[in-house]
């Protein structure tokens, strides 16, 4: 499995995992008040809150390059997803007159959908970084195909140590090839 198969799995175990944790919150507070109330429901779901946002920066860290824009993005997406949480919460309550305890259990799911989708957007690389790692990555790993010589700066497609002459595209896609298999994901 390599890393980025591993971290979509986790990815995608962040929604089972947040509703556990919600369920059991909910059931202690149905089990301390004897009925949902809300101060429970509330707590509940900033823990639950919390995981998300902990969970889901633990599995993109190393991939993220944190610039300080990213990171005040980041918190802002923290407060977006609370805000968008609050305005939820409050149009069911108000413009479709659902009590506080169920408005607050369905309101606040827009906090990880808006937390997450917003993530997308902010720690998605740039053209320019791409550009970058790219060049970064490409200096010191255009290697001979057949004796892994390193052809980095040469003029000409051809080994200086086995003599093998290539086409630019055998070169590029052993070049590529090894890439997917030795270079880490971040
Ligand atoms: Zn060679």
């Amino acid at each position: 499995m390599t890393q980025i198969i591993a971290r979509l799995v986790l990815a995608m175990l962040i929604l089972p995992f947040a509703m556990i944790i919600m369920a059991t919150a909910f059931a202690v507070d149905v089990a301390i008040a004897g009925r949902p109330e809300f101060e429970g429901i509330l707590v509940g779901w900033i823990i639950t809150d919390l995981f998300v946002v902990v969970y889901w920066i633990a599995i993109w860290r190393s991939s993220i390059r944190w610039t300080q824009r990213r990171v005040a993005s980041t918190l802002g997406a923290v407060g977006g997803g609370a805000f968008a949480a609050m305005l939820g919460i409050g149009a069911l309550r108000h413009l479709i007159g659902i009590p506080i305890e169920p408005a607050t259990m369905f309101g606040n799911s827009l906090f990880p959908l808006v937390f997450v989708l917003a993530s997308v957007f902010i720690w998605r690389e740039t053209a320019a970084e791409r550009f970058e790692r790219m060049r970064g990555r490409g200096v010191d790993t255009v290697a001979c195909p057949i004796c892994g010589y390193n052809m980095t700066g040469l003029r000409e497609a051809r080994c200086p140590e086995c003599g093998v002459v290539f086409t630019l595209d055998e070169l590029l896609s052993a070049q590529s090839q090894e890439q997917r298999d030795d270079v880490p994901d971040h």
